[in-house]
């Protein structure tokens, strides 16, 4: 006979920023009736990477075809303009321009042309002259139009999945301890010593998931490495109409340093990437001994530091110097001058890496018994969160339903 056990909720997910709402939300819908209850350790939602990032819902076309991240990117993109305009959220399709600016980018723009046809985005391939059109102060030798990328407010996004998904959410309920029991489900203590029975556990917890899927007695074979990323204000907004992004490198999963319009009409100068010194390190003056401690004593932290470390002194010459920064944007934007750089809030990237240093690319969801952990959600997870969402919840369902 099946013990029999007072769950406070049938699913229990832990973290209220857009992945874990979105899973909320799926979860109501795919199963009506089904208990859902967020854990969220903050005040209220999206208070890290949902709500500090460039808001971009971005079109697909970087991601290699077949990928969870090509897949749910290109989805997500047309669901989330969908999403907004049903809730009244801010938001607008706006296009963008990916811009070389050196001959020996010409090939990679070429590649991503490729690619984004491979994804099925519409893409349009522009001289230097006819960079003008869209942006008469930018300069390149060559550019990709995109017609599909757009801007929207992905903190209120977040607050309408909570709204909409009808599941309990309490704030303030950082999750500190979980007790996993064959057939009795999952019981989490949270700081404040409250206890919360679920039958499933769902680990959202972005820059902190792999210490939660710890918690819960998996391993989750890699380790989040914190990347900050840092963004100036346009003091001169009017030098850029839309979104301006440089040729990325391929061997890393950040876009480089863009120009993007936001849905507030400021112009957001970033975001650069360097090692912060605590997982929610949003300046160099956040420093967290035990998890800094943690990042060193991972091998894959010191495999990436000499394989990148070219790249990295890059990064961090223009995180400690405005000059080097301004520098680099008058690559695209030869007008912009220091005084237009205003500075501006940062964001962190929860980068999951393996144990040789590999920078895990792709979306990474891992079940355990009675848990499903959402181990890697980098950009573009805001814009593909409605069908990571349905992922997750299909399965956390199918984990509820073996009972
Ligand atoms: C600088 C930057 C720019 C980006 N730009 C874009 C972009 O333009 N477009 C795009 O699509 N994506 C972008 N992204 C990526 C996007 O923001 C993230 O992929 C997405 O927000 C991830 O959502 P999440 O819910 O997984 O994480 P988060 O938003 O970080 O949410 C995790 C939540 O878990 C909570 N939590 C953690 N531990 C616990 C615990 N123990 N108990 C309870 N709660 C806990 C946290 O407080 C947090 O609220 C960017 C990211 C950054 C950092």
């Amino acid at each position: 006979m099946r013990p029999r056990i007072a769950h406070d909720c049938d699913v229990l997910v832990v973290g209220g920023g857009i992945v874990g709402l979105s899973t909320a939300y799926a979860i109501t819908r795919a199963a009506p009736g089904t208990r859902v209850t967020v854990l969220e350790k903050e005040p209220g939602p999206a208070r890290h990477q949902t709500g500090r990032n460039s808001g971009v819902i971005h079109s697909g076309i970087y991601y290699r075809p077949g990928s969870l991240k090509a897949r749910y990117a290109v989805r997500g993109a047309a669901e989330m303009v969908k999403f907004c305009a049903e809730y009244g959220v801010a938001h607008a399709v706006t296009g963008k321009l990916i811009v070389a600016t050196s001959r020996a980018e010409l090939p990679r723009l070429h590649a991503l042309v490729q690619r984004g046809r491979e994804n099925g985005i519409p893409v349009r391939e522009l001289g230097a002259a006819q960079i003008a059109e869209y942006e008469p102060e930018v300069r390149g030798l060559a550019a990709i139009h995109v017609g599909t990328t757009g801007i929207c407010d992905y903190t209120d996004v977040a607050r309408h999945l909570a709204d909409a998904s009808g599941a309990e959410i309490r704030y303030g309920a950082r999750v500190v301890q979980v007790d996993r029991r064959p057939r009795l489900g999952v019981a989490v203590r949270t700081a404040r010593g409250d206890v919360v029975r679920g039958r499933v556990l769902v680990n959202c917890a972005g820059l902190h998931c792999d210490e939660v899927a710890r918690l819960t007695g998996d391993d989750p074979g890699m380790r989040i490495v914190p990347f900050r990323g840092e963004y100036y204000e346009l003091a001169r907004p009017e030098l850029v109409r839309g979104l301006v992004y440089p040729v990325p490198d391929p061997a890393f999963p950040f876009l480089g340093v863009h120009l993007t319009r936001g849905i507030d009409g400021g112009v957001h100068v970033g975001p650069n990437a360097v090692p912060a010194l605590a997982r929610e390190g949003y300046g160099w003056g956040v420093v967290r001994p035990r998890e800094l401690a943690g990042t060193l004593g991972w091998p894959g932290s010191w495999r990436i530091a000499r394989r990148h470390w070219r790249y990295g002194a890059g990064e961090l010459r223009r995180s400690v110097s405005k000059g080097a920064f301004t520098q680099a944007v008058r690559r695209l934007l030869p007008e912009v001058a220091d005084g237009d750089l205003v500075p501006a809030a940062a964001g962190v990237r929860a980068q999951a890496v393996l144990r040789d240093g590999t920078l895990v690319d792709d979306f990474l969801i891992r079940e355990g018994a009675r848990a499903v952990h959402v181990l890697n959600a980098p950009s573009p997870a805001a814009t593909a969160s409605l069908p990571i969402g349905r992922e997750v919840a299909r399965r956390a369902l199918s984990a509820l339903a073996q009972g």
